[in-house]
């Protein structure tokens, strides 16, 4: 490229900064522009508030010919125009906010080539008279603006911007500019795909965000997280947003918030009325509530410049969501602080979201089928109606997804809310239809020639019409244009569907059996396991050891690679971080050897246990679940005693972010712990002093507390001396290994009670000091595996209720992952007890509550339940009655 070139580009491109009354660039911005000014297909990859307007809207002004901008939201739409208007640029929006008698002059203002700049809703692209005027505009380029709306996968999916690719065409195919902040590839590479461009330059910028430090603090509880929110808001001035991940959550925090905090707080959520929505964010806007907790519908169209902070309650399901709040925080460019709150149960929750959110084959038949029965025509159903009629047990998004995969298939066509407007398909290339009607029924061949001009080019598409005005220029009245209407639906190619008022499907053939669609689970599969890895980009991103600010710009493909020297990794006092702790050579001896012994504890039970169970272990408790499982005949039992269960397992939670513990997916929602390959080499003291270096100042403290006077053991060299200290088997034993495995294939299927650790028992060790740790005699005895559950497709509701108690959730965390309310959870777990999967009391109720249970249950030995029920007092309800007496009677 002619370097002399370039330099003129940016020199025009300069010129016009004034007229934006602007001094500068902002990095990347003018990349993106020279590549529009060259003339060819772009995509522009910034955050929200990074500036991507800029590029479009400037190389427009250099430029002859009219840019036509489409962008989904009609608030956004009139905030542009209206600031574009205010810098004196001939801009306007055409959209349904407007009357159409505004609507025709302003679009004849268009053809004339008055305006530079254009807005349009998607869904102006259903009528074939926009289109027809539209073609005779000289159109410089297309601008398509939140273009993640294309990706049937993105999470703002809307049906009217999957067709921009055939507007396109209609309009001759112009230049055309993309842009989104959205770095997922399946997302960038729809937007290409639908929107035909050819080999458009991509250009990712922005992403750093100098005045934002990105903090990240661990919490192991509730009531540490609330605790610790509580702390940070009182310590924090000024306005900001916490995000938190369910209605109830937020209801629950604006209670407690309430009490602790002297600013006004307001909840947001998508479950309040439109008033109470507005009124909450007008507030909010004019510092009148200074916070809001919020569910992620609030956001969208909030601009508040001076947010002092945003802290996320809960981990969000992927970096984008993630970033896309936090970057809401200091828009004005002064310091201020995102905060989130990380809890390794987060990943669970996580994933139990993704599970409800992708339907199995059962339930999208069950949502065809049931579509299929109905004898309305467009059905007005919400997503909820739908899941709520069904009885079924997942989250709406499956449902929503369900619908997805029956459009996709030919069956089903979803349409956006499109008030009191008729939609007309004809999918014929004939010229005309009429003749194909009886030559003397007059007024079905009027209709459908009015019908056809409203089509005009738009053959095969679904396009819309207000019946009313389309019976007034026929003269006729709507009862009788509506008569011939269903009569002209008799030709095949054909397709009508009645005014609706909000969300409608519209089922285009019924007669097929589901086993004929043709829908790709196998897509579907694929679609998952990318949720998936968007997940683990958020965990990787919240127990990352380096600067959070480059985690995010690499997630991005950011190339402005720098840290922030701001984030709790770069100053390493942030809350959470790792901080360095001088301590006494006793001290550090504790923590190396509390190290040792925790990931040897870790090693030697081989993934089997999770991480209550692990600090049992380690700190000699007597519990049922650890003599069941033979863990007291391990050499690392109660090496750790004198430390308190607690502190435990924040040492395992500790070695686990940094990576020296992984989570082992043997079985969905169990966490599941086995040693890593640094933990490994940790564990064989390969550089155990940068490990005990990292530990937060406050563990140390606990543990050189409890344990000083323990000495590490540092291993030599040898990988054999290596392999009987930590009573791994080596890699010299392939052999056994795939001896083990067949093992596992026979053995019938454990129940999680059953789990047995036999391997790497030794002889209790009376004497608690390091040497034991080279105490692993290995014997090579039978072994029993847990087997994966079945497909979760045919697990019952209840079943995962019970799972997630049974996993050591507590009552709160259940009610929130799952969405159901307490009395369904009870229902849930007596169903599961009939189902002899056993529950504990305790698990849902309270001290207080199996007292009172209890003494009535003594008064009524000698009824029976239904007996008992009819007496029960008002402080009891019979779901409590009968969930403790079956957790009872099973034990
Ligand atoms: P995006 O569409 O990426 O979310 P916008 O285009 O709406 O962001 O821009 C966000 C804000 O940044 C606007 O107020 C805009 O005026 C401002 N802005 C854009 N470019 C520059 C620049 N080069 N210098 C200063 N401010 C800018
Ligand atoms: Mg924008």
């Amino acid at each position: 490229m002619d370097l002399s070139a370039v330099v003129t580009e940016q020199d025009n491109l300069e010129q016009w900064l004034p007229t934006f009354r602007l001094s500068a660039f902002r990095r990347g911005q003018v990349d993106v522009m020279q590549a529009v000014t060259e003339g060819s297909d772009t995509l522009c990859i910034m955050p929200t508030g990074g500036g991507k307007s800029l590029c479009y809207q400037l190389p427009t002004m250099a430029r002859e010919g009219t840019t036509i901008v489409v962008s989904p939201l009609i608030a956004l739409m009139k905030d542009q125009v209206d600031a574009l208007e205010e810098l004196g640029i001939a801009a306007t929006l055409i959209n349904s906010s407007i009357s159409a008698e505004e609507q025709r002059s302003r679009i004849r203002r268009m053809q004339d080539g008055e305006f530079k700049l254009v807005y349009i809703a998607p869904e102006r692209l259903r009528s074939s008279s926009f289109i027809r005027a539209i073609q005779q505009v000289t159109i410089q380029l297309l601008a398509v603006d939140e273009a993640h709306c294309i990706s049937q996968w993105g999470h703002d999916f809307r049906p009217d911007y999957a067709r921009l690719g055939r507007l396109r065409q209609y309009v001759g195919n112009p230049q055309t500019i993309a842009l989104t902040a959205t770095a997922t590839s399946l997302v960038q590479e729809d937007i290409c795909k639908v929107l035909d461009l050819k080999e458009p330059s991509v250009f990712v910028s922005g992403f750093a965000r100098e005045n934002l430090a990105l903090n990240v603090e661990s919490v192991s509880s509730n009531s540490q997280r609330d605790r610790r929110l509580v702390e940070f808001l009182n310590a924090t001035a000024g306005a900001g947003i916490i995000y938190a991940s369910t209605r109830k959550n937020c209801e629950h925090l604006v209670e407690l918030l309430a009490d602790e905090i002297d600013r006004p707080i307001a909840f947001y959520h998508a479950g309040l009325t439109p008033e109470r929505r507005r009124a909450v964010q007008d507030k909010f806007m004019s510092g009148e509530t200074p916070i809001v907790v919020a569910t992620n519908a609030f956001g969208m169209g909030i601009d508040k410049a001076d947010l002092r902070f945003v802290v996320h309650y809960n981990l969000p399901g992927s970096v984008e969501a993630y970033y896309q709040e936090a970057g809401r925080a200091g828009r004005d460019g002064d310091p201020s602080e995102c905060l989130l709150f990380y809890s390794y149960q987060d990943r669970f929750i996580q994933e139990f979201f993704i599970e409800n959110s992708y339907p199995s084959r059962g339930v999208v038949k069950q949502v065809y089928e049931y579509l299929c029965a109905f004898d309305v025509d467009p059905i007005e159903m919400t997503l909820m109606e739908i899941k709520e009629e069904l009885g079924l047990s997942t989250g709406t998004e499956a449902i929503s997804t369900s619908e997805n995969l029956l459009e996709k298939a030919g069956v089903l066509e979803r349409l956006d809310s499109q008030r009191n407007m008729a939609a007309i398909k004809i999918d014929s290339e004939h010229q005309t239809l009429v003749d194909m009607l009886p030559r003397d029924a007059k007024a079905q061949r009027r209709v459908l020639q009015a019908l056809e001009y409203r089509v005009g080019s738009l053959r095969g598409e679904r396009v819309f019409f207000a019946p009313k005005q389309l019976a007034e220029s026929l003269d006729m009245k709507w009862d009788a244009v509506n008569r011939a209407i269903r009569n002209i639906c008799k030709l095949e190619a054909v397709d009508y569907v009645p005014p609706f008022r909000g969300r409608a499907l519209h089922l285009l053939s019924k007669d097929k059996k589901f086993h004929e669609l043709e829908i790709d689970f196998q897509e579907l599969e694929r679609r998952k396991q990318a949720e998936y890895q968007k997940l683990e980009s958020m965990l990787r991103f919240a127990t990352t050891t380096r600067c959070r600010q480059i985690e995010i710009l690499e997630y991005f493909g950011d190339p402005e690679i720098r840290t922030c020297e701001k984030c709790d990794r770069c100053t390493e006092q942030g809350a959470g971080g790792a901080t360095s702790y001088v301590l006494a050579d006793g001290d550090a001896n504790a923590c190396m050897f509390a190290i040792q012994v925790a990931l040897s504890g870790v090693a030697r039970t081989h993934g089997r246990i999770g991480k209550n169970l692990i600090s049992q272990m380690l700190t000699g408790s007597n519990s049922k679940k650890v003599k069941g499982m033979g863990l007291q005949k391990l050499s690392t039992f109660g090496l750790l005693s004198p430390m308190r269960q607690s502190d435990t397992g924040e040492l395992i939670e500790w070695l686990l972010e940094s990576r020296y513990i992984a989570q082992m997916e043997t079985t969905k929602f169990r966490p599941l712990l086995q040693i890593s390959e640094s933990g490994k080499a940790i564990m064989a003291g390969h550089g155990i002093e940068n490990c005990w270096n990292r530990m937060p100042a406050t563990l140390a403290k606990k543990i050189s507390a409890t344990l000083k006077g323990k000495k590490p053991k540092i291993a030599s060299s040898s990988p054999e001396s290596e392999k009987t200290k930590t009573g791994l088997p080596g890699p010299a034993e392939p052999e056994k290994k795939s001896k083990k495995k067949n093992k596992a294939v026979e053995t019938p299927v454990a129940d999680l009670s059953d789990e047995v650790v036999d391997e790497d028992v030794t002889q209790p060790e009376p004497d608690s000091s390091s040497e034991s740790l080279e105490a692993g005699s290995k014997k090579a005895g039978s072994k029993k595996e847990i087997r994966v559950d079945g497909p979760e497709s045919v697990k019952p509701a209840y079943y995962w209720s019970w799972k997630l108690l049974s996993d050591g959730y507590t009552h709160r965390e259940v009610l929130e992952a799952r969405q159901i309310d307490e009395s369904t959870l009870l229902d849930h777990l007596i169903r599961a007890a009939d189902d002899r999967l056993k529950s504990e009391p305790e698990w849902l109720l309270d001290a207080d509550e199996i007292a009172r249970i209890e003494e009535f249950v003594g008064k009524h030995t000698e009824s029976n339940l239904a007996g008992m029920v009819s007496r029960l007092p008002k402080s009891i309800s019979a779901q409590q009655l009968m969930y403790f007496q079956k957790s009872r009677t099973q034990n």
